[in-house]
């Protein structure tokens, strides 16, 4: 049918899933005929951020919901698998939100001629990640495709969990003065996947940081001071923190020797000509903190295992709205511009 139409026509491409600009193109395109786009003052669609917001009439709290869809190549990767990586991303995005995941669907696409043992393999992955985190498996739904019709498996999880009306923890929510925090080195998880990819040999292991957040975030008790979360998935470091600059209406500066990437990373980066702040992380949170609460974010932070390299990158400020400046160690400074839509396919 598509060859049928004329050759300018538009088409999707990669780059339209790939975390930038172009992505969130195609998702305003595919939701702009949706009406009704928020539930009340919740936090909805149009917001962009890593979850939605559904208040509850009569109570004090709102319901957390996201959705996630995963295509990842190969199945199977250095640090992970596509179950843990299905269970970490939804779990994460609520954690993100101030909330803790308490239940979660998940739809399981699979092609004719899939290997049960495979299948196994993926299912415990995901249902051992829920288990171990408290988070019950209550729905889903299971689907065939015919061979060739499908790359192996896909599959699509929703979770929900819960958080306080006056818990509000948002992308728009940065304030000037804010420390901007990271939690480890990033770009992990996507130079992982693209030197195992190209057959890169780096000499040294470098697996995804796939990981659940669920209790690093929950070490931070009551959240006093915490103004926005973010796990710097697709896109990288880069399009999450242009999106806080531009939904915040606040600039954003980073020191650049404070950003902490790995030399393998790096040298992936060189090799094939990418930018490691565009790299997806799957097991990292940045956070916006106010000045007060900074020193006590860090200490929770630094005390579990998986926050033990916290560190503050930069400052939120009223100079330079809505964009995102990085300061070079030899004095320069330059624009960090959300990626376009490197095409990179299949990273989560
Ligand atoms: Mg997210």
């Amino acid at each position: 049918m598509q060859d049928q139409k004329d050759s300018d026509e538009k088409v999707v491409l990669l780059s339209h899933g790939a975390g930038g600009i172009l992505q969130e193109e195609l998702i305003k395109f595919v939701t702009s005929s949706a009406t009704v786009r928020k539930v009340g003052e919740g936090i909805g669609i149009d917001a962009f951020d890593d979850g939605a917001t559904v208040p509850l009439t009569d109570s004090d709290y709102e319901i957390v919901m996201s959705a996630d869809g995963h295509t990842i190549h190969p199945l199977f990767f250095p640090g992970g698998d596509i179950g843990l990586l299905s269970a970490a991303s939804t779990i994460n995005d609520i954690a993100m939100m101030g909330a803790k995941c308490i239940a979660i669907s998940s739809t399981v696409f699979v092609e004719e001629g899939f290997w049960f043992s495979e299948l196994e393999k993926i299912m415990k992955s995901f249902n051992d990640a829920l288990g171990s985190n408290g988070v019950a498996l209550v729905c889903g739904d299971t689907k065939v495709i015919p061979k060739g019709q499908l790359d192996q498996l896909m599959m699509s999880t929703t979770g929900i969990g819960f958080r306080p009306k006056n818990r509000y923890i948002a992308d728009n929510n940065v304030k000037p003065g804010d420390n901007i925090i990271v939690t480890g080195p990033l770009g992990d998880h996507e130079a992982a996947l693209i030197a195992n990819r190209h057959g890169i040999d780096l000499k040294t292991e470098l697996t995804s940081d796939v990981a659940i957040l669920l209790d690093m975030i929950e070490s931070l008790g009551d959240f006093e001071g915490i103004h926005a979360m973010k796990d710097p998935t697709r896109g990288g470091l880069a399009s999450a923190l242009n999106q806080w600059a531009q939904q915040s209406n606040v600039g954003i500066s980073l020191n650049e020797k404070e950003i902490p990437i790995r030399t393998e990373v790096r040298s992936i980066c060189d090799i094939l000509g990418l930018n490691p702040y565009h790299l997806a992380s799957e097991g990292k949170a940045l956070l916006a903190v106010d000045a007060e609460h900074t020193q006590s974010v860090l200490e929770a932070l630094r005390s579990h295992q998986l926050g033990k390299d916290t560190i503050i990158v930069g400052v939120a400020q009223e100079e330079n709205s809505g964009m995102v400046l990085i300061k070079s160690e030899y004095g320069g400074t330059k624009f960090m511009d959300s990626p376009y839509g490197e095409p990179i396919p299949r990273v989560c």
